[in-house]
Formats: structure tokens, C-alpha cells, sequence
């Protein structure tokens, strides 16, 4: 913070935008305790032969590391459509530092100024967040009282609201739920402009439940977004990447900036996809400790959300009881070492699926708290 004469000045006195004034920053709290389970990572860390690899791999980056990277990613893109299978290739993958960022191009280039999108909410909170810094004015819809989204509702939104640009996370943060086939053909029928399906945790689905990547033959408007931050365990790289027809690759060129993607970026993160099936080999068990963290919370008398993710959604409220206080379980929880994430749902909280150690520490605190 800066001091003038006339004491410390905020953000808030400086020249910002005006359609930033009323925002937040994302601001998940970054804690030091025991237990980790609010930001959907995976609690295992990257196994010792891929830590190995990663360091060869960034000391041979480092080694030509004057030059600039490819700036197009053509290995890394070629790697990630082979990890994706569906018969996709390197010209239909784009890759960026994290899905974030690979938002932020979307936007930049069919959202901005003038232009609209569309969420149905309760969902990830970064859709609107980075619409809105990209002066794309944002359309909050809900999704219905279990979270699901009917095909006929949503379409009915898209019709009233001609986005540019239409969010659907599947499975959906903070809920877990995932879209049928169904629904995202009937979204990306009725959408005008360019429909963003959101699969940071894909890898997570239950048996049945169908990607959206298989919908892209013939679909040049719709783009499935993925990440190496959920499943793969590679938060801390920062790599998340999108599939979609080889014109809005060609087209987020135009707002990419030169360069995106460090060579140590694109070193670590091929070096992870030829570690491919170690780091999903995690999956299974933290797809195991997301059940048990349901049937659980279940057994306990809470309503708990079907979950797609590694997360699980729940009411703290037993059936026909009053509603809980959440703010008040968050700090319990906290207390006793266990950081879980408040989503802003009244009388609900959001818990990753950590390890079995983990998972009991969070289960046997609720116990003692509830
Ligand atoms: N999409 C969804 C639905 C998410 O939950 C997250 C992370 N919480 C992201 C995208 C962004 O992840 P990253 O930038 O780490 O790829």
C-alpha cells in the first residue's frame, strides 16, 4: 500500500475502470493446516520417477532457454490430443497456463465489449469473473433446485438472451452435477454464438457419464475446456488446455499473447503426459474416497448432491431440520484442522476428496460437530 500526504490510498482511489469498481478478487483461502480440501486438487503428489523426469526434462529446457518457446505448442498440443483420444489432433487442441487463462482467451476473443455470456448458476465462480475483466457483460441463470438443468429451460434462456458466448461446467462446480448428452446438444442447437463446455474434472466422471468431446465432429462452435490441475495433479504447473475445431484455434491466435507458454511449461507439461497413466492412477482412489465421503454424509441424515467430481456438495441440515449455519461448521471444521470451501450456498458447504486419512479427518470432525 502506498502513502500519500494525506494517509494510505486503495485500489479503490486510483483511476480503475468503472465496471471494475463493484468486483472481489477469486480469493479462496490459502491456509496452512493438516487438511486441504477446499480447492479440488489431488492430494497425491506426483510420483518419485515423474518428479525425476521433470527435473531432466526442465534442465534441458533451461539449457536453451535464451530463445523464445514455440509459441504455438505443437508438441505439447500433438501430446494432449493423443492423451484425449477421440480421433482428435494437435490442430484441434489449444493449450495455456491453466483453464483459466484458456477462459480468458475464449472471452477475449467472442466475448468483450458489447458483447454477452451466459452461465447457469450455482457454478464456477471464474466464468463471470473473467467475462466481467473482459467487459463481456455477464447473464446468470439458475440451474434448478437440485442443481440438475432441464434441456427445455436452458434453451428457453439461450433463446430470450442471445449470448455470444454460453458456460456449461460438467460435471459443475460447487455441485458436482454433470450435463447429459442431451442437454448440451440441445444447448449448442439452440446457442448462437460459441458454447464453452467446462471439464476441469472429467476424469472424475462416474462409469456412463458421456464427455462432451465426443459431440465435436461437426460442431465448429463448440469447445471443451480440460485441465492438468484436477486429475493429473499438476496444479502447480499451471496447464490447462481446450479441443475444438481447428478455426477457433486460428482464431485465438489473434489474442493469445506471444509466447504464452514458457519452455519449462511445455516441458513439465509433456513430461507429465508421458507419465500419463501413473497420475491417473490416482483417480480411482480418490474417486473411491468422493463415494464414501457420499454414502457417509448420507448415513449421517444429510442431503448430499450426486457427484461427477472430486468433490461432494451437502447440506448440513438434517431432513426437516433447520438450516445450519455454514459459516459457523466452515470455522468448527477449520478449528480442527480441516479447511473445507463455503461456495456462497446458504446452509451448504463444498468438500474435496482427499486420502483415506484425509477423508476420515474431515467425516469424524463433522461428526463431532454436528
Ligand atoms: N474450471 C473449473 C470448473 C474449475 O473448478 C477450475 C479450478 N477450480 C478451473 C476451471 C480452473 O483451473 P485451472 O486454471 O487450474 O486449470
Amino acid at each position: 500500500m502506498t502513502h500519500t500526504e494525506a494517509g494510505p490510498i486503495s485500489w479503490r482511489d486510483l483511476p480503475i475502470r468503472d465496471d471494475l469498481r463493484g468486483l472481489s478478487p477469486y480469493g479462496a483461502p490459502q491456509l496452512d493446516v493438516p487438511v486441504l480440501l477446499n480447492t479440488n486438487e489431488n492430494p497425491y503428489p506426483p510420483p518419485p520417477e515423474l518428479i525425476a523426469d521433470l527435473g531432466t526434462a526442465v534442465a534441458a529446457a533451461a539449457a536453451g532457454a535464451n530463445r523464445y518457446p514455440d509459441r504455438d505448442a505443437v508438441e505439447l498440443r500433438k501430446d494432449l490430443a493423443s492423451y484425449l483420444g477421440h480421433g482428435l489432433t494437435g490442430s484441434q487442441l489449444w493449450a495455456a497456463n491453466g483453464s483459466n487463462e484458456v477462459i480468458q482467451q475464449i472471452l477475449q476473443c467472442f466475448g468483450g465489449a458489447g458483447r454477452s455470456a451466459l452461465g447457469f448458476e450455482p457454478s464456477y465462480t471464474m466464468h463471470r469473473l473473467i467475462s466481467l475483466a473482459t467487459g463481456t457483460r455477464w447473464i446468470a441463470e439458475r440451474r434448478d433446485a437440485d442443481f440438475g438443468l432441464d434441456p427445455d429451460a436452458a434453451v428457453a434462456a439461450i433463446e430470450h438472451h442471445r449470448p455470444d458466448v454460453v458456460f456449461l461446467t460438467s460435471p459443475n462446480n460447487p455441485t458436482g452435477t454433470a450435463a447429459q448428452r442431451e442437454l448440451v446438444e440441445a444447448i449448442v442447437d439452440a446457442a448462437p454464438g460459441m458454447v464453452v463446455i467446462d471439464e476441469a474434472y472429467a476424469e472424475f466422471f462416474r462409469p456412463g457419464t458421456p464427455s462432451a468431446l465426443r459431440l465435436l465432429p461437426g460442431r465448429p462452435r463448440l469447445i471443451v475446456t480440460r485441465t492438468m490441475s484436477k486429475a493429473f495433479a499438476m496444479a502447480g504447473a499451471r496447464v490447462g488446455y481446450l479441443a475444438a475445431d481447428p478455426a477457433v484455434i486460428d482464431a485465438l491466435l489473434l489474442v493469445r499473447l506471444p509466447y504464452h507458454l514458457s519452455v519449462f511449461t511445455q516441458a513439465v507439461a509433456r513430461t507429465a503426459l508421458a507419465h500419463v497413466d501413473a497420475l491417473l492412477g490416482t483417480v480411482d482412489a480418490v474417486k473411491a474416497q468422493r463415494d464414501r465421503i457420499v454414502a457417509e454424509l448420507t448415513a449421517m441424515g444429510l442431503h448430499v448432491v450426486p457427484s461427477d467430481a472430486n468433490f461432494v456438495c451437502f447440506a448440513l441440515a438434517r431432513d426437516g431440520a433447520e438450516r445450519a449455519d455454514e459459516k459457523a461448521v466452515w470455522r468448527a471444521l477449520l478449528d480442527r484442522g480441516v479447511l473445507v470451501r463455503d461456495v456462497g450456498l446458504p446452509g451448504m458447504l463444498r468438500v474435496t476428496a482427499g486420502t483415506p486419512e484425509e477423508t476420515g479427518a474431515f467425516l469424524n470432525a463433522l461428526k463431532e460437530i454436528l
